[in-house]
Formats: structure tokens, C-alpha cells, sequence
């Protein structure tokens, strides 16, 4: 049978405490036992029906953590304060002095900064690869590897990871198969194509309101339990706990995510088709000339289409720049890094998210200078705004 997330988001049935609709808001950090004896049992693993301390779980953070999982068709998920609080512990649990990631090299600037600067201190090593060759992927895994990374739809290049393809390579060498889903939540359920551990970003499309920050790790069981083990766990012992106030909130706005985004790939796809039209160098996967729009194709859930996201190049930075700040003082969106938010958001990445990457590598990768980025927002009449973007666009001259 077909995976449907949305429906798993919706069955879902929480009470509040005096029968509200809302779970109720379990606004404390720590908890009473009634015996001695519970307290003991909790510390030693025992932690069923009974809450111990925030930084390890709390009710809403249990409520928001469940309703990710049921997303994504995992059994159980960790919510986090951040997505890179959900990425590096998720890493640093899985690898220690020695161990090998074979990564994809177009990720998010932060993960990229970590593996590349920050976790060769400890003794862990990653090797960068282009994830769309799969030979090539094979080729860099070592007898120390222990992870395989990607991100779904990669940033900022939008690159597709064939996840199906990825997954028997893990299976193959017994690796950990991570797969970050921030840009493609719904569209692409990567554990049901094979990935072990799911990522998130909540501070994206998932939360949708640009107003908090938030991450979730996706999994079996036994490995979030691991993450979050008060012996060895990366999550607790690091601690990016979430606030139960925010995993409150997020649980909300989660509700309405299959209609923001099909909303917002409705939108990227009919800019994504005109601006190509025009003769913009586009790339957006729902487009045919897009290298991955047929990996994309056999992976989605058809209903919610190829995502928000879309890049076009306007030939240098500084008319980058010029479209950008035209475009924002015709309120068409913000200047502004992030994704997932009502409005249109646009940045040159090369000299900012994805500054993390020697100007060399990004050059290698395909990141021009004047790469815009495009998060789509929601807006109702998007005709008008192609005219209207198309009018900045003969402007600053890049049409
Ligand atoms: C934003 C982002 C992250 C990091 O998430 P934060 O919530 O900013 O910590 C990780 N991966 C991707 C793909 C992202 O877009």
C-alpha cells in the first residue's frame, strides 16, 4: 500500500489535560516521582510513562517527536532545539576515533563545516563525493566507514539523492544510511525507500512560520533511545533540548504542512517552468531538463510535488545583488537566508549559507556566484508575481 505521511499526521489523536483539542503544555523541566524506587528504575533505563528531567524528554516534546516519526514511518524520533542539534549528535553517535563518513559534498554549509573542520578533532574523517554517481560513492567507502550521508534534495544545488540506490550500498557495507529531508518533507519519505535515520530541519518548511528554531532525528527505537541514554547519549549528554513551549507550537503548525506544501510547489513549479521559458538558467526538479527529475519522479509522494525550492543564475553577484534588493523593495519577498516561510525567500548562497565551502570546492561543485536561491512562498496569485519578478528581471538587466 502507498505511504501516505499526511494521514499519519492526522490520525493522530491527542486530548488535553481538561479535555482540551490541544495536548496540554507540560511547562516544566523537572519531574516528581512518587516513590524512591521509580526514580532509581527512571535513571536506570525504566523510563516508561514516567518523565525525568526535559533535557531528556518531556510530554510535548514526546507529542511532536511522535508525530514526526509517524511522518516519516519510523518507529520513534528525538526532537531537538536546532537541525544541527539534531545532526551532530546524530554523527557523534554513530562515529568515534577512526570511523569514516562518506558524505555528499553539495550539504547544508553547516553540516559540511562540521565534517570538514570540526570532527576531524575527534578523530573522525569524511570523504566528499558528487551522491548522484553511485559507483563513485562506492568507491570512497573504506572498512572505517560507518556512516553514508545525504541530503534528499541537496543545498543549495538541488541535487537528488538516489535514496533507493543509496540504501543498498549501506545495506551492502553495513553502514548507517542518514538522510537529511529539510527541503522535501512529504514529498519523499526516505526511511520507506531505506534510509536508517531521517533529519529534519523544523525551522524550515516543517514549522513554516520562520519564528523558532527546531530539529528531529527519525529512527528505530533502540537508536533514539540510544541518543537520548543518559550513560552514553549524545543528545542528553550535549544537550539541544527543545522547549516543551516550542515542540507546543510546531505540533500545530505541523497540521497544515500538506497544504503549505503543495501550496509552495505548486508555486516553485509554475515559476521554475516560466523563468526557463524565458530563457534563465532555472534549476528546480519538477523541471525535465533537471539531471535528477526522474530519481525525483520514482521516489515522491506524487500529491505533494518537487518542493518549494528553486535556484536561477543571474550571471554574477552583483547582479544577484541588484535582483535581490530590487525584488525585496517590491515586496515580493525578503532578503533573507531560510526556507519554508509564507513569503518568498532569496539569497546568493555562494556568499552566504554555503560560505562555509572554499570558494575552489564550490567552483568544482557547480555553485556559481550569481546562484539565487528561492524559497516560494505561498503566495495566492502567483501569476502576478511572475510578472512582476520578471519585471525586476528586465530591470537589472538579467532578462
Ligand atoms: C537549515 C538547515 C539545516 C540546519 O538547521 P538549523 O535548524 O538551522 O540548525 C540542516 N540542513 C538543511 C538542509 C538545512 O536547510
Amino acid at each position: 500500500m502507498k505511504f501516505k505521511p499526511a494521514n499519519k499526521i492526522q490520525d493522530l489523536q491527542y486530548f488535553g489535560e481538561f479535555g482540551g483539542v490541544n495536548p496540554s503544555i507540560s511547562d516544566s523541566s523537572t519531574y516528581t516521582f512518587l516513590s524512591a524506587k521509580t526514580m532509581f528504575d527512571t535513571f536506570e533505563g525504566n523510563t516508561d510513562g514516567c518523565y525525568l528531567y526535559s533535557r531528556h524528554s518531556s510530554p510535548s516534546n514526546l507529542y511532536l517527536g511522535e508525530a514526526l516519526a509517524a511522518m516519516e514511518g519510523t518507529e520513534a524520533a528525538n526532537v531537538a532545539g536546532s537541525g544541527m542539534g539534531a545532526i551532530t549528535p546524530t554523527l557523534l553517535q554513530l562515529c568515534g576515533a577512526g570511523d569514516h563518513i562518506v558524505s555528499s559534498r553539495t550539504i547544508y554549509g553547516g553540516t559540511y563545516a562540521f565534517l570538514k573542520n570540526f570532527t576531524p578533532r575527534m578523530g573522525i574523517q569524511t570523504t566528499f563525493v558528487d551522491i548522484t554517481k553511485l559507483a563513485v560513492v562506492e568507491a570512497a567507502i573504506t572498512k572505517n566507514t560507518k556512516v553514508l550521508y545525504c541530503e534528499t534534495v541537496s543545498n543549495p544545488l538541488l541535487e537528488v539523492a538516489d535514496i533507493k540506490g543509496l540504501a543498498v550500498l549501506a545495506k551492502k557495507h553495513n553502514l548507517k544510511l542518514v538522510v537529511d529531508n529539510t527541503f522535501s518533507p512529504l514529498s519523499i519519505s526516505p526511511a520507506q525507500l531505506g534510509a536508517d535515520i531521517v533529519i529534519h530541519s523544523l525551522t524550515k518548511f516543517i514549522n513554516g512560520a520562520s519564528d523558532t528554531m527546531g530539529g528531529v532525528v527519525c529512527g528505530t527505537s533502540e537508536f533514539v533511545n540510544s541518543l537520548k541514554s543518559v550513560i552514553d547519549g549524545a543528545s542528553m549528554l550535549l544537550g539541544p533540548s527543545m522547549d516543551s513551549l516550542r515542540a507546543a507550537s510546531i505540533l500545530k503548525n505541523m497540521r497544515t504542512l500538506h497544504i503549505r506544501m503543495k501550496q509552495h510547489s505548486k508555486n516553485a513549479a509554475f515559476l521554475a517552468e516560466k523563468f526557463e521559458n524565458d530563457g534563465l538558467k532555472t534549476v528546480y526538479p519538477g523541471l525535465k531538463s533537471h539531471p535528477s527529475h526522474d530519481v525525483f519522479k520514482s521516489m515522491m509522494n506524487e500529491e505533494y510535488g518537487y518542493g518549494g525550492m528553486l535556484t536561477i543564475d543571474a550571471g554574477s553577484l552583483d547582479k544577484a545583488n541588484e535582483l535581490m534588493e530590487l525584488m525585496q523593495e517590491k515586496n515580493l519577498g525578503y532578503l533573507a537566508v531560510s526556507l519554508g516561510f509564507y513569503k518568498t525567500l532569496f539569497s546568493a548562497p555562494g556568499t552566504s549559507t554555503s560560505s562555509e565551502i572554499p570558494e575552489e570546492e564550490q567552483k568544482e561543485m557547480g555553485l556559481t556566484d550569481g546562484l539565487i536561491r528561492f524559497s516560494i512562498g505561498l503566495d495566492n496569485d502567483i501569476e502576478r508575481t511572475y510578472q512582476m519578478m520578471k519585471e525586476c528581471m528586465k530591470k537589472v538587466g538579467v532578462l
